[in-house]
């Protein structure tokens, strides 16, 4: 891991702009709403943008064409964590399904590797945090990291 103090607003544009063509492409419409975010926060920047290009590209293939998925930037009130949040208005997630959503090869399209949240998961680990997952059939899920920021540190 090679955590640096990661300024937030390119940071997240950078990730948005890796997975827009995409999402333009299916009509989908990707926004982002900083709620109380801190401007900076400490973490492998490498990593977590590939943390959050999963989760953009699993929430652009669970979406239909019209919807839209937001990425959720804010820190708790009197937490010291950051937390991201990607919610789509996509096909949603069975329980039986949840129950194996973090285990490596553990897809069900025809041609995915299933590792995309087993990886995730331990990259998020890593770091401390974690991984929650929200998901309603039929409505739309939210996928919530929870990192740990070490103020302290530079
Ligand atoms: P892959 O995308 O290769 O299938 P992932 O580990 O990224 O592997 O995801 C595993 C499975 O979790 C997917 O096959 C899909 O069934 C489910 N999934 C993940 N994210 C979403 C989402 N946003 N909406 C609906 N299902 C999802
Ligand atoms: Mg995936």
């Amino acid at each position: 891991l090679s955590p640096k103090r990661v300024d937030l607003d390119p940071f997240v544009d950078n990730c948005v702009k890796l997975v827009s063509m995409r999402a333009r492409e299916r009509g989908i419409t990707i926004a982002t709403v900083f709620d109380d975010a801190p401007e900076t926060a400490f973490f492998d920047p490498d990593k977590i943008s590939q943390v959050l290009l999963n989760l953009f590209l699993n929430a652009i293939e669970a979406t239909e064409p019209g919807g839209s998925i937001d990425l959720n930037v804010n820190r708790p009130v009197g937490s010291s964590t950051l937390v991201l949040t990607v919610t789509d208005t996509g096909c949603g997630i069975s329980d039986e399904n949840l129950a194996h959503i973090f285990d490596p090869y553990f897809t069900t399209k025809a041609s995915g590797t299933g590792l995309g949240l087993a990886v995730s998961h331990n990259i998020v680990e890593a770091h401390g945090g974690e991984i929650r997952i929200k998901s309603i059939e039929g409505e739309g899920t939210a996928i919530t990291l929870v990192i740990p920021t070490k103020a302290e540190q530079t």
